[in-house]
């Protein structure tokens, strides 16, 4: 909670482990584009990004675009947040979302009151640039 004297404080940004590693992620999201990492060996997709396939143990791995489109498969709505900087935006949907690839992400779902979500809801990337620097993918129901 604020005060009406002290302004919110600022949210942090993303502070990746491996800045090297995940920065096609970033990069592709700061142009509103979604990509995810794919093992050669086994054509499997990966998230979060890693040095190794955790399938087949292939270090081989490259980056593919994805349709950004799927579906919600756990979400909960968050009234408290832990960092004060997001009370603002509660209740907000914490969700995570399996791409229609069929790897899943962790995200929020926005544009709809989290009151609606519901699971196996059909969903889409949407960009959020929450700064010069940092741009960051959350879900959106589509129409179908
Ligand atoms: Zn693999």
């Amino acid at each position: 909670m604020t005060t009406p004297n002290r302004p919110a404080p600022s949210k942090p940004l993303p502070r990746p482990a491996n800045k090297a590693l995940s920065k096609p992620f970033w990069d592709a999201a700061k142009r509103h584009e979604l990509v995810m990492q794919r093992c050669n060996a086994c054509s499997g997709w990966i998230f979060y990004p890693r040095e190794q396939c955790p399938v087949c143990f292939s270090q081989d791995l490259g980056w593919a675009p994805v349709s950004g489109r799927g579906r919600v498969y756990a979400f909960t709505i968050v009234h408290q947040p832990g960092n004060p900087a997001f009370a603002g935006d509660s209740p907000y949907v914490f969700a995570t979302i399996q791409l229609d690839e069929g790897v899943r992400v962790v995200s929020n779902v926005v544009g709809i009151d989290p009151h609606q979500v519901k699971v196996d809801m059909p969903v889409v990337a949407t960009y959020d640039d929450v700064s010069p620097e940092w741009t960051l993918v959350k879900f959106q129901p589509t129409a179908s």
